[in-house]
């Protein structure tokens, strides 16, 4: 068993809510962190949602589902979220200077032995290894969206990370039922999304440059391929925001109108309230 116990989810959103439930079922003892009260209802909410996939995907039932509730504490203060912890997943907005301030606000309060994940994911640990103020204990740890379902965990550490830190890290995917799935080296993306992004990018450039409508798109992929989800699908069950920010990030970066064009049209479905399958309705309705 490894020496991770106590776990620190900050940021609960659609993957830090999922991660946070995850750890908590398979026996972690969890604080979810967000920035508001606000935010940690809204966590409460989307945890509670998962009962219905969890019942139903992994066929338990709901005294075991409200066992893992029972592990999760909640905190909107980061000292007291993380005094205990032995580890801290980031699953906070990816937008690089949010994450540069949280990680210099957190090196002031964690302890100094508490390892540091980030679930980035786009960006590399030598990005934020100097905020961290222990680059040894800090690496990435990137989950896939539905968590119990899609369980791959890709680790992935920067030149600085500490070997013995890395394999610990692996071994915690592992406790809590991820396939883990090591790096040898820092790569943009990982595996899956090195692979993910460029077809979601395709997709909407075929839906932006007006060659054809999403779901055509998606049936194309499905029918010819076999593969049960084509890129709009997956869009929706990402949920907007996290492909909206690194659409636009990478698009002004590179100048890509078509691209540009492409955030401007999932930013109006935003503002439209179409956050994709979490709000009910995004290319599909749910
Ligand atoms: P999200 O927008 O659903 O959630 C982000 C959460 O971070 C919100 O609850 C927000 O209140 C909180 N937050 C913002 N600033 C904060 C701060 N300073 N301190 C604490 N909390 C803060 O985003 P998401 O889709 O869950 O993505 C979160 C991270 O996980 C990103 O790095 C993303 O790349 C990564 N990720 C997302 C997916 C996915 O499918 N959505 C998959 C793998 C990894």
């Amino acid at each position: 068993m490894t020496t991770i116990q106590r776990v620190t989810v900050a940021g609960s959103g659609v993957l830090g809510s999922q991660i946070a439930y995850q750890a908590a079922y398979r026996h972690k003892d969890v604080t979810v962190y967000d920035i508001s009260e606000a935010a940690i209802e809204q966590a409460q909410q989307r945890i509670e949602s998962l009962r219905a996939r969890y019942l139903h995907d992994l066929h338990i039932d709901d005294a075991a589902f409200d066992d893992g509730l029972t592990r999760i504490h909640y905190a909107t203060n980061l000292g007291q979220a993380v005094a205990q912890a032995d580890l801290v997943i980031e699953a906070i907005t990816e937008k690089p200077a949010i994450k540069h301030t949280f990680y210099q606000e957190l090196a002031l309060v964690a302890p100094a032995q508490t390892i540091f994940a980030s679930n980035s994911s786009t960006l590399v640990p030598s990005m934020f290894m100097a905020d961290t103020g222990r680059p040894e204990k800090f690496l990435n740890l990137h989950f896939a969206n539905q968590v119990w379902l899609n369980n791959t965990a890709e680790i992935m550490g920067s030149p600085q990370t500490a070997p013995a830190v890395f394999d610990e890290v692996v071994a915690f995917a592992g406790e809590i039922g991820m396939i883990p799935i090591p790096l040898k080296k820092e790569q943009p993306g990982y595996i899956l999304n090195s692979l993910l992004i460029p077809f979601l990018n395709a997709g909407l450039a075929l839906w932006t440059n007006g060659v054809a409508e999403p779901q055509v798109i998606d049936k194309t992929w499905m029918k010819a391929t076999g593969a049960p989800m084509g890129p709009f699908a997956i869009l929706d069950m990402i949920g907007m925001r996290t492909p909206y920010h690194i659409i636009l990030t990478k698009a002004t970066r590179e100048n890509d109108a078509v691209m540009l064009a492409a955030a401007d049209k999932l930013k109006a479905m935003m503002d439209a309230g179409k956050l994709g399958a979490e709000s009910g309705e995004g290319f599909y309705t749910y």
